[in-house]
């Protein structure tokens, strides 16, 4: 049985009360880990850590800074094998997708804002008499909690940028997927980061994850997880006047018109439906289709999504694996029985896969395509977060708009078309923080990331993320 501990102040330590909780591999529902159920007391030590380094870390050479994030970034690509298979037995998630998808972007993150902070520069404001100039200070103590899903990955997304920034981090990744985030901390120490500039605090969000939201010395957090939990930490941290950038949850729609490019559309459509066994914030999980291709659509999409290989995440011929947890499983199961109740037609899917040897205890859901539903139903107004989607034809650019601002989230949504006055008019009108036209999840890590109504606050990403975690302070100078 493998034992996480936190690190902080440069050294691995078990949870001050000795609390633990069992870790969960979800290709086989056995417990593989214990990690620390860790408290208030630890993460108390964990921000006097970051405190203490923060007047070096802070005052250090950008090039010396640089240097260290960099180290991290290579640190993680030389680890990649090793990440990869952790991630997925912590997961459930498939090798492949760890191999070429999380690890990948957990060592860019780090590269990216390795080089951000050499070139983050303020603005300066001339007038006759006088020059004002505006500096960008590091905040201090700074909190990053993050989600199962994708778990290095935005794990690090926002440790790089409050470190780039000149920050000391306590970061909480998920209890449900810690794994990566402790050998993080062995790659870091590795790398020359000095003791307590980053510190990893482990257990569960409302003990642990809030211990770092109430600590008064706290100056910000970067949150994401559900809309939930980002209430709640909004409701404590609000009257303590922190930076708050919570990323949250998503019902994300994915309009497709009959002039698009349709064999590109299908493909990319699978993959955004289902990929991570739909546990992405951003798949598409209401598909409104044009009728004049919505029978051609069903049916090939059906067909496709009948073939998709569910299997053991370690198989590289699997292409979807395991469900992260059993409450998750459970969860998605139970929405699959309300759209039934609901009146929505299983097209495919609809049930749990069982699975036999060393697979049996696993949590794992057939990819499932359901039809039938009106936009007011739970089914398409509450997140889901798994391989469960809706598909319904439309007839108009308006009545697709509306579907596709009907529900209370607003992080991304998908247009596929090639009429450029319709891009340009829905581009504008769709109520999300992100666009994607003609493709999916294609990223540049300059551009701002974050939704809009119960998706969040705030956004990531570029200088937007070197904006929230630095504090801007004009200075004017009188001639
Ligand atoms: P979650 O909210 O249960 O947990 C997320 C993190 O917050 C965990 O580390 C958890 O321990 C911690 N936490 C929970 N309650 C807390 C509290 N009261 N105070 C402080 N910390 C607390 O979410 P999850 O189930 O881990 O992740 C799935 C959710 O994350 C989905 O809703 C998904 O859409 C969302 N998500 C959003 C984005 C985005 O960029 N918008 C990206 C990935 C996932």
């Amino acid at each position: 049985m493998l034992t996480i501990q936190n690190y902080i102040g440069g050294e691995f330590l078990s949870p001050l009360k000795n609390a633990w909780l069992d870790n969960y591999n979800p290709a086989t529902g056995e417990v593989f880990a214990k990690i620390p159920d860790s408290g208030p007391e630890d993460v108390d030590a964990a921000v006097k850590a970051a405190a203490a380094a923060f007047p070096a870390w802070s005052r250090m050479p950008l090039e010396q800074r640089h240097d260290i994030l960099r180290a991290v970034s290579d640190g993680i690509l030389a680890n990649l094998d090793r990440l990869a298979e952790a991630e997925s037995l912590d997961s459930g998630k498939t090798v492949t997708t760890a191999r070429t998808v999380d690890i990948p972007r957990a060592a860019l993150n780090f590269k990216f804002f390795a080089t951000a902070l050499l070139h983050f520069a303020s603005e300066s404001h001339y007038m006759p008499g006088a020059l004002s100039y505006t500096l960008r200070q590091p905040l201090g103590v700074v909190g990053g909690i993050s989600p199962w899903n994708l778990p290095l990955y935005l794990f690090t997304w926002k440790v790089a940028p409050a470190l780039a920034a000149g920050n000391c981090v306590v970061g909480k990744p998920s209890e449900v997927t810690p794994l990566t985030a402790y050998l993080l901390g062995e790659i870091c120490r590795d790398a020359g980061m000095p003791a307590g500039v980053f510190n990893i605090v482990h257990g569960l969000g409302p003990r642990a994850g809030e211990a770092i939201v109430r600590h008064p010395q706290v100056k910000a957090v970067s949150f994401t997880g559900s809309t939930r939990a980002g209430a709640e930490i909004a409701r404590i941290a609000a009257p303590m006047f922190k930076k708050l950038s919570l990323e949250l949850g998503g019902k994300n729609p994915n309009l497709i018109f009959a002039d698009c490019d349709y064999d590109k559309m299908l493909e990319t459509t699978v993959r955004s439906s289902f990929n991570n066994q739909g546990q992405i914030c951003l798949c598409g999980s209401r598909i409104y289709v044009e009728r004049p291709i919505y029978e051609r659509f069903r049916r090939d999409f059906v067909a496709q999504v009948k073939a998709i290989r569910v299997g053991d995440p370690a198989d590289p011929g699997s292409r979807l694996g395991a469900v992260v947890s059993r409450m998750h499983f459970d969860k998605v199961l139970s929405y699959i029985d309300l759209a039934k109740e609901e009146g929505g037609a299983i097209l495919c899917g609809g049930h749990a896969i069982e699975m036999s040897g060393r697979l049996a205890g696993g949590w794992y859901i057939a990819p499932t395509v359901i039809e039938g539903l009106p936009l007011e139903c739970r089914t398409n107004q509450e997140e889901i977060f798994g391989p469960v989607v809706t598909i319904q034809p439309f007839d108009t650019d308006d009545e697709a708009l509306a579907l596709a601002n009907g529900a209370p989230y607003g992080l991304s949504s998908t247009v596929w078309t090639n009429n450029l006055s319709r891009t340009q008019r829905l581009a504008a009108e769709l109520q999300a923080g992100i666009v994607w036209v003609n493709c999916w999840l294609l990223r540049d890590l300059r551009t701002p990331f974050g939704g809009v109504k119960q998706s969040g606050v705030g956004r990531e990403g570029g200088w937007e993320a070197m904006r929230f975690f630095t504090e801007t302070k004009n200075v004017t100078l009188a001639e």
